[in-house]
Order: structure tokens, then sequence, then C-alpha cells
């Protein structure tokens, strides 16, 4: 006799847990679990909910020492989720459990996560016949007006509210709670065989409440976009995956060739992913997949309801959704089948997840493709390095209105003061007088202001973090942009002195500036301080607060945006005729192999807003006026720039020509953490067996929330190799008495 045990994964978040365990299952569950499938296991004295992630069978009846599941959860991740979780734990330095729940349907284990049921009342055809057979007397009438005359006539045994009930049904089923009389009143009829009461889920569906149920023809495709095409659909009837990087300028239509690649895909029966950078920030592009391919569309966002999302997962899961579009977590959907991965706006960083695992959507992408034998089309006017090395290129490198991309002029700044440089001054006065509109953009966090004493020197800094302290609007507090801690402005130091300085040039005070230029009637000032919004305390009312900027701006016939990053990110805003960057290398001051390739993209997309309509110039305020990102930026020229990023990243040995890890270290005590850090480097080298792995470091960080931080910085060829080794490392450095009260965190492709 053979017995069935299922390896189970219990979802713990505890890294010692070495799983999976073993549990016995009886003759039904048997039958029901497969992998993926959802059990609550005994584990200890408690329950916990586990992942079945194998089967196997057992020739001798396993002995009673093997617990049986209590019960198994009705929903089942895909199998190929469960594989993926484990490529993922492997890859990201993590543990099967963490990766595991990634791929849970949201909300598992919460009230949400149950379909909602209702009562819903429908026509038997009896009822149906009753309703429509016509009075005596009369042909055909069908509605209500034959119903009552039936009533009236005494036709039927049936009162003539009853009828009105019935005739309440005609146009198909209701909850029977909104029926005058109810469930009871219903029942009733029912008994007769007139109607139908039962419980019916009703989905909850974000998409169609955004979009109703138009839909949009494909737009007649301009002969770039058709070229472009060619090469998609041949990629889309390769059995292998491919990697497509979509490489076209601001506005030139890539949106339409993600509309069309997606149909084609589902045509072939296979599903579709597409990622957008943030969704709150972009909703045009849920409506436009939801207006051109109808209902097969879902949506999986945190900014929905838990039950909106448990139904769209389903909805997916169960194939009555077949395209899903979302934020970097919906490259986990649940789509069978798929056969291509959209990632729009690729070179944004929020495409890499912060939390553990450290993943990055689009390497994830890449592998469920790789498996899936999809396509990946990443698409951008900016591509990372790693993309245009590695991916495929197909280019439109034309606006699709025929129009030019604005001019672009470097203005010089050094040996002047800091501020608006005097022609951007004009250009802004001309964009007042025309009543048109502009957007300025400040590069850094350095432009925010913060408070020092005048007599001692003091800078108030973050009780928890080795920062500055910013002031803000109104200045009554000043706070932490990384903890959060918040206090109020004192009025003097502690050395006596009542002498205090505002120093830094926060948007707020440039948009005092600028008021004093260009305030005034019909001339409004928008500011979207992006750094805060966006900041690691991400809250839902300061996104939903520069969602309402944004739109204000798109409202306004005139005016300027003015803001950090998060102004020059994907949005068509028509009428933008000026666009200005105000310290354009601030970015290259970065220690971080990406600054250049960041402070191209930077000017390429702001570049992107201004003159969608056709005329507009875009202005950048520079002390490096002569750094390659700004030449090439202001020439529009990204293979130029990518030709050289890439011979530099090459010479340096950065990705795409290497891998790139952190470790970080920390702890209370800094000596702590410095400890662990150089003890780890030493094991990391002294494992390293090729020449192509070096470890830089340990390097210090600043403080951050009470925790001193040492990072490792690994460079290597042999990721694979790198990773498991480093895996090991760590669990021994972890497990060490000496090390007890110090954090470990493995970065894999930091940002
Ligand atoms: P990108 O994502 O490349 O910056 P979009 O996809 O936002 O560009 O397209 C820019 C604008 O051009 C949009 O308003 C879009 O509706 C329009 N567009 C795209 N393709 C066509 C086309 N073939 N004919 C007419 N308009 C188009
Ligand atoms: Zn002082
Ligand atoms: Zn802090």
């Amino acid at each position: 006799m053979t017995a069935a045990i299922a390896q189970v994964e219990p979802l713990t978040l505890t890294r010692a847990l070495r799983g999976p365990f073993d549990y016995r299952l009886g003759q039904e569950m048997q039958a029901s679990v497969g992998v993926g499938s959802l059990l609550l296991v005994p584990f200890g004295r408690q329950e916990l909910m586990g992942v079945v992630v194998g089967l196997s069978e057992c020739s001798e009846v396993p002995d009673a020492k093997l617990l049986a599941p209590h019960r198994a959860i009705a929903l089942q991740v895909p199998a190929e989720l469960v594989e993926l979780a484990r490529w993922l734990a492997r890859e990201y330095c993590s543990t099967p459990a963490r990766a595991l729940s990634l791929m849970l349907p949201p909300g598992t284990n919460t009230q949400s996560a149950r379909p909602r049921v209702r009562l819903m009342a429908e026509l038997t055809p009896a009822g149906l016949a009753l309703l429509r057979a016509p009075a005596q007397g009369q042909d055909g009438d069908r509605r209500l007006p034959g119903v009552l005359t039936r009533a009236a006539a005494g036709e039927t045994p049936l009162s003539a509210r009853q009828l009105r009930l019935l005739a309440g049904l005609v146009d198909g089923p209701v909850v029977a709670g909104d029926m005058p009389g109810g469930p009871a009143a219903l029942r009733r009829l029912a008994t007769r065989g007139l109607v139908r009461v039962e419980g019916r889920e009703l989905g909850r569906r974000p998409v169609h409440k955004a979009v109703g149920s138009r839909s949009r023809e494909p737009l007649p495709l301009t002969a770039d976009q058709q070229a472009a095409l060619q090469a998609l659909s041949e990629a889309l009837a390769a059995p292998q995956g491919r990697q497509i990087l979509l490489h076209g300028v601001t506005g030139s239509g890539k949106t339409e060739l993600y509309l069309r690649a997606a149909a084609e895909a589902l045509a072939r029966g296979r599903g579709v992913i597409v990622l957008v950078p943030e969704i709150a920030l972009t909703p045009q592009m849920v409506g436009r997949f939801a207006e051109r391919l109808g209902d097969t569309v879902a949506v999986l966002h945190s900014r929905l309801s838990l039950g909106e999302r448990y139904d769209e997962w389903r909805r997916l899961r169960a194939g009555d959704a077949r395209v899903c579009v979302g934020p970097r977590s919906a490259v986990f959907a649940p789509v069978s089948d798929l056969g291509l991965i959209v990632v729009d706006e690729e070179h944004e960083s929020s495409y890499k997840h912060e939390g553990d695992p450290r993943y990055d959507a689009r390497a994830v992408a890449a592998e469920r493709a790789r498996s899936a034998g999809a396509l990946l089309l990443l698409g951008t006017a900016t591509p990372r390095a790693e993309t245009y090395h590695t991916a495929t290129r197909v280019r439109l490198p034309q606006r699709v209105n025929g129009g030019p991309l604005p001019e672009v002029r470097v203005l010089d700044m050094r040996g002047l003061a800091p501020g608006l440089h005097p022609q951007t001054m004009h250009a802004l006065a001309n964009v007042r007088h025309a009543h048109e509109k502009a957007i300025v953009l400040l590069n850094r966090r350095g432009w925010s202001a913060f408070l020092t004493c005048r007599e001692c020197g003091r800078v108030w800094g973050c009780p928890n973090c080795d920062v500055a302290l910013v002031l803000h609007r109104g200045a009554e507090h000043m706070s932490c942009h990384h903890c959060g801690h918040r206090q109020a402005v004192p009025e003097r130091c502690n050395c006596g002195s009542a002498s205090l300085a505002r120093h830094g040039m926060g948007t707020e005070r440039l948009e005092g500036d600028l008021k004093e230029v260009l305030g005034g009637d019909g001339f409004p000032i928008f500011r979207l301080d992006g750094d805060v919004a966006f900041s690691g305390a991400t809250d839902g009312d300061q996104r939903a607060s520069a969602i309402s900027v944004l739109q204000s701006f798109e409202r306004a016939p005139a005016g300027v945006l003015l803001g950090t990053q998060m102004v020059a990110k994907g949005h068509d805003f028509p009428g933008v005729t000026l666009g200005v960057v105000l310290d354009a290398d601030a970015t290259l001051a970065f220690p971080d192999f990406r600054a250049e390739e960041r402070t191209f993209a930077l000017i390429a997309q702001l570049a992107g807003r201004v003159g969608r309509g056709g005329n507009g110039n875009v202005l950048v305020q520079t002390l490096a006026p002569e750094a390659r990102a700004i030449r090439y930026g202001a020439r529009h020229d990204s293979d130029g720039f990518l030709a050289g990023e890439i011979e530099r990243r090459r010479l340096l040995s950065y990705p795409p020509f290497s891998h790139l890890i952190r470790v970080t270290c920390s702890a209370r005590a800094g000596a702590q953490a410095g400890a662990a850090a150089s003890n780890l480097g030493a094991r990391v080298r002294a494992d390293s067996n090729d020449a192509s792995t070096s470890v830089l470091g340990p390097a210090v960080l600043f403080r951050l929330r009470g925790l001193h931080r040492r990072a490792l910085l690994i460079k290597t060829q042999d990721r694979t190799g790198t990773v498991a080794r480093l895996r090991d490392a760590v669990a021994a450095a972890a497990s060490a008495r000496e090390h007890s009260g110090v954090n470990f965190s493995v970065d894999v492709d930091p940002h």
C-alpha cells in the first residue's frame, strides 16, 4: 500500500526555519492537494499556513509520527509560481517561505479573501413564459402592462404584487434583498417554480469601475510602428522566449504597440502581464488596456481594496481574465501560459523591491518569460545599459505626430549665484506671457532646507539617523526623510544662542522666488515634492495628494509645475512648452555606478514631457556642462550616450559585465557592525576561488533608524555561485555568538 506525503513550506518569516517539512495526506486530501496548494498544518504548538512544494509516494505506510494537515484552503498557487519562488529565493539570497509569500493570493487568510456571495433571484423559464404570455385579447405585449392586465383580469392566481415582483426580474438577476418583500416573498414564488433564488458570487471589479464598457478601435499605425510590430509579431511566434527592447523616443507611440502585441498574444491563446512603474500615477495605462481588450483585463495593485485584489487574482487564476496590469508585484500574477510580459519605462528604479526578497521585477520577468517561452518586451526612451546591451533592439525614432523633440540648451552656472539663470527667468516670463505651461525640476534633496546655529555651528540632525533634519513649509517642525522623526523648530541652541540660520534652497524657497517673478493671477505654481511623497515611508495620503497636484496641473490652462524627479515621469500633458532642470549635475555627484545613466535619463525624460503639442524647449542649468550625460542628453542622443556608457562599464567591470551584491551589517553599536562586516568580508574573499570576484569594503554608511551600518560590495561574474556561497557565509555569521545583535541584509543587484 502506498501513501502520499506532501512537502510543505510553512510561511513564516524566521530565517532559522529550514523547510520543507513532510505531512501525511489522508484519502480526501490526496485527491484535491497538489503542488501549490495552501494547507493549514500543525507546527509545534501552533498552526501555520504552508504551501505544498512537492508530493511523494511512500511504499510503506508512514508511521503515525507524520502529522496530517488540519485542512486545505480552497486556493492553489500555480505550480509554475512555486517553481519561480524557488528561483527567487536562490537568486536573491532569501528563504523559500518569503519568496512564496509573494505568490499568494492577496489577503490570504483574512476576511476579505473570501468570495463575496449574494442571494440572487432570477426568473425560471416557467416564470419567463408566464410573464411573456399575452393576456387574452392582447398579442405579444411582453412587459409590465401585459402582466398587470392579466392580473386585473384575474387570469393567474398570483397577486398583483407578486406579478410586479416577477416583472422586476425581467431584465435579469437581481439581489434578493433589494426586492420588495425581500427573500421571503421571492421564496414563495420559487416554490411555484417561477423564480430561482440562490447564493451567487459577485466579483469585485476595479477595472470595470474605472472604465465602464467602452471599447476603442486600434489606431492606424505609423510606418515606424508598423515595422516595430512586425518584429514583435515574429518574436511572439517564436517558440523560445525572446527579449526585445522597444527603444522609442518619448511620444513615439509605444503604448499602442504594447496593446497590439497583447492582442496578438491573446489571439494565440496566451496570457499577458503588463508592468508599469507607479500605477497610481499612470491610470491611463489600465484604462487603455481595458478599453481595447475589455473584460479580460485585470488589475492588481495596493490601492485596491483587499477584496478587489483577491477577486482579480482569482479571475486571473481561473483564466477568466488573461491580462494583468500592475506595478512590480504584478510580475507574480497567476497568469497561465504566458505569451508576453511588457515592462513599461524599464529604466525606472521602482521595479526594484526594497523588502526581503530584494527582487528586481525586470529580472523576475525575464526568468518568467524564459521559462514560459514568452516575449519580454521592455519599453523606454532611456534604456538601462544592461537592457541595451542584452536585448534585441527595436526602434521608434520619431514622435507619432512627426514633431521634433524639443531643443535643449545647456546653461553654464559656473561663476553665477545659485538660483535661476537669467535665460531661465526670461524663458519663464515668456511662458507666462504666452499663457502656456512649464515644468521645473530640482534634481536633489540637497535643496531641502536645514537648520544651523550661527554661534556654535551645530546642525540639527536626526537622533536616529546621521542626517540633517529637513525644515518644512511654514517651518514649525523639522523632520527626517529616512525614519520620519519629527520635532519642533527650536528657538535657541543648547549653547544659548538664539541666532539660528536656515540653509539650503528647498522647493519651498524656490517656489517663493518663482512666485515673486511669475506669481499673480491666472498663472498658478503647482508644487510636487516627490522625494517626500515617495520616500521610504510612503503613505497613501501623500501619494493621493501627488496625484491631485498632477491632475490640477493638467487641467490648468497655464502655470508651472515645480518639483523633484517625479515631475519628469511618463505623464502626457499637452501644452507644456518649457522644461527646466535646475541642477542637472547633482545626480552625478552620487557614488553610484548608475549616476551617469540617471542623469541622462532625467534630461531626456523631462524633454519628453515638453512640446508634445509641437513646439517647446528645455533649459538645463548645470555646473558641469561638459559632462557626457549632459552633453548627450542635450542632443537626445541615447545611442551615443549608451555606446560610451557601456565602454565605461566594461572598463570598470560594472553591470552588465559583472553582478553586484551588497551586504549590509547593522547593529546598535558601530564596532559590532564593523566586526561583522570585516569577518564576513574575509570569509567571502577566502571562499571565492575565481579571480572574477572582488570584495570592496567594509564601507561606513550613515546611521539609520538608530542602527550603525557597514556595507560590503561584491562584484562577480559568477552570480549563482557567489550568492550560494554568500548565503552560507551569512548564515554562519548570523548564528555566531559574537555577532548576536547584528542584522545582515543581502541585496543582489542593488540600486
Ligand atoms: P510613448 O509611450 O512612446 O511616450 P505614447 O504611447 O504615450 O508614447 O503615445 C503618444 C501619443 O501618440 C498618445 O497620445 C497616443 O494616443 C498617440 N498615438 C500613438 N500611436 C498613434 C498612431 N498610430 N496614430 C495616432 N496617434 C497615435
Ligand atoms: Zn549653538
Ligand atoms: Zn531619522
